[in-house]
C-alpha cells in the first residue's frame, strides 16, 4: 500500500468473527461495492468481505480502467449506462478521489460490414439512453490527431462509432474507496484469508470454511472473479464460465496529450493515456483457458504490431510493464448475477474482460437483491437460469476484446 492509502484513506482490517448476516467472498470491486451498498442503502452492516490476498489484487486492480456503455443489446446498454452515471458522482459519494475523467471512446471500423455493425450499435445505444454517434475518418482524426487513417496502409479507417461519455478512473482507488465506505458503516474486511469450502446444512449454504476457521452466514455471495468455478463447485453449482487470462501493458510517458480512448473492432486492441502520461494498451483475451497469470512475449509482440499500425508515434515509446489477470468469461459474454438455485448462495460473476465499468451498478443491484430478496429489473436479464430457459444475452461483439 502506498502513501495515498496510508494517509488519505481510512482502512481498518479485521479478524473475522464467527458469524455474519452476509458474507462476501472476494475483496475486488464487486464484492466491496456490494458490501458498501448493503450498509449504506439498506442498513445491513453485519457483513464481512473475505479476501484471499489484498483487496484489489484480482482483476479490479489489473484492468485498463475503461468505463463505457456502448453495448450491443438493450439490457446491457441500460445496465452499463446506469453504472456509468453512478461513476460520475461516485468520487463525492465515497469521498475518495479516483481520477474519474470523461474522455470519449471511438471504435474504429475498417470494412463495410464493421461500419454497418457500428451504425446499428449507435442507433441501439441512442434508443437505450447511451449517446453514440457515427463519425467520419476526418472527425476521428480531429479527435485523435495521432491516428494514421491508412492503418499502416493495411487497415484504412472508414469511420467509427463514437461514445462521448466513456471515461477512465484509477482502478485501485475505486476499490479502496468502496472499502473505506463499507468500513465506515462497520463492515468487516479480512485480507489474507482464503475461503476453502462452503458449509452446507441440507440443501442450504450456511457459511464458509476459511484459512482462519469456519464462519457462518445467512447469505454467502461469491464475488471471487476468475476463481468462481471452484467456489461454486463447493455448493454443487456448475457455472457456464471459463477462466481465460487477459494481458495488458503500459509504455513510458508520452509527452503530448492523448485525450480520448481509441479502440479497434478488427485488431481487437485499445489505447488510452494514464494520468502519468503513459500509454495503456489492452487487447483480446488469451484463447486458451487457464488460471495462469504469466505474461507472454508473444502477446507484447502481436499487440505492439497492431497498435503501431494505428498510432505510429508509439514505435518510439518503450514498454515499461506488462501484467495479466484471469477473467471469468461467461458462455454468452454477459454477466451472471443473483440466485444460483442453492438457498443462501448467490454469485456475481461473468465479469470477464468488462466488469470494472460495472462495479457501481453491479454492487448496488446485488445489494438490493440481498436486502429485499427480489431481483431488481436491471438484474433480471442476467440471472443464471437464463441458460436453462434459453434466454441467453449474447453480446460478444461488445466486449472490445473478442
Ligand atoms: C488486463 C485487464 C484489463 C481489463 N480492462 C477492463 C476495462 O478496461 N474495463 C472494464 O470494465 N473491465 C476491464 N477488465 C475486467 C475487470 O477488471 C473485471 O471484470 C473486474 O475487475 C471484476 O471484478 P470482481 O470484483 O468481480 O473480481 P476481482 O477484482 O478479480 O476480485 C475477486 C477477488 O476474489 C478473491 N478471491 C478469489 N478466490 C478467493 C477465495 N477462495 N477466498 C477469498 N478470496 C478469493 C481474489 O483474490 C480477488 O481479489 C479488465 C481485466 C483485465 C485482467
Amino acid at each position: 500500500m502506498n502513501d495515498f492509502v496510508e494517509r488519505r484513506i481510512a482502512l481498518r482490517w479485521h479478524a473475522p468473527r464467527r458469524a455474519y448476516d452476509v458474507l462476501i467472498i472476494g475483496g475486488g470491486g464487486h464484492g466491496l461495492a456490494t458490501a458498501y451498498y448493503l450498509a449504506d442503502r439498506h442498513g445491513i452492516t453485519n457483513v464481512a468481505v473475505i479476501e484471499a490476498g489484498y483487496i484489489g489484487s484480482g482483476n479490479s486492480g489489473r484492468n485498463t480502467t475503461i468505463i463505457r456503455a456502448n453495448y450491443g443489446i438493450p439490457e446491457a446498454v441500460r445496465f452499463y449506462q446506469h453504472s456509468l452515471e453512478l461513476y460520475q458522482t461516485l468520487e463525492e459519494e465515497l469521498d475518495c478521489r479516483f481520477m474519474h475523467e470523461t474522455k470519449g471512446i471511438m471504435w474504429l471500423a475498417h470494412t463495410e460490414t464493421q461500419m454497418r455493425a457500428e451504425g446499428a450499435r449507435s442507433l441501439l445505444n441512442l434508443a437505450c439512453g447511451a449517446e453514440t454517434v457515427m463519425i467520419t475518418p476526418l472527425e476521428a482524426k480531429e479527435l485523435c490527431p495521432q491516428l494514421d487513417l491508412s492503418g499502416g496502409g493495411r487497415y484504412p479507417v472508414l469511420g467509427a462509432s463514437y461514445h462521448p461519455a466513456a471515461a477512465t478512473a484509477r482502478h485501485d482507488r475505486v476499490v479502496w474507496g468502496y472499502a473505506q465506505g463499507a468500513m465506515r458503516h462497520g463492515v468487516h474486511v479480512a485480507q489474507h484469508t482464503m475461503v476453502t469450502g462452503l458449509q452446507r446444512h441440507g440443501t442450504r449454504v450456511t457459511g464458509v470454511e476459511t484459512t482462519s476457521g469456519p464462519i457462518s452466514a445467512g447469505v454467502v455471495l461469491s464475488a471471487a472473479g476468475g476463481r468462481v468455478s471452484t467456489i461454486a463447485a463447493h455448493a454443487g453449482v456448475r457455472l457456464p464460465i471459463r477462466t481465460h487470462p487477459l494481458q495488458a501493458f503500459v509504455t513510458n510517458s508520452y509527452d503530448f496529450p492523448f485525450p480520448g480512448i481509441v479502440s479497434d473492432t478488427e485488431l481487437l486492441c485499445y489505447v488510452s493515456q494514464t494520468e502519468r502520461g503513459q500509454m495503456l494498451v489492452g487487447a483480446e483475451f488469451d484463447a486458451q483457458p487457464s488460471y495462469s497469470q504469466r505474461s507472454s512475449f508473444s502477446f507484447l509482440q502481436s499487440c505492439a504490431a497492431k497498435v503501431t499500425r494505428l498510432l505510429p508515434f508509439m514505435r518510439d515509446l518503450r514498454i515499461l510493464r506488462q501484467w495479466t489477470g484471469i477473467c471469468d468469461i461467461s458462455a454468452d459474454f454477459s454477466p451472471i448475477m443473483g440466485q444460483t438455485g442453492v438457498d443462501g448462495f448467490l454469485v456475481t460473476t461473468g465479469w470477464g474482460t468488462w466488469g470494472f465499468k460495472a462495479i457501481p451498478a453491479g454492487g448496488e443491484q446485488m445489494a438490493q437483491l440481498i436486502a429485499t430478496g427480489r431481483t431488481p429489473a436491471l438484474l433480471e436479464p442476467f440471472r443464471l437460469d437464463r441458460f436453462a430457459s434459453d434466454h441467453t444475452m449474447a453480446d460478444p461483439g461488445s466486449t472490445g476484446t473478442h
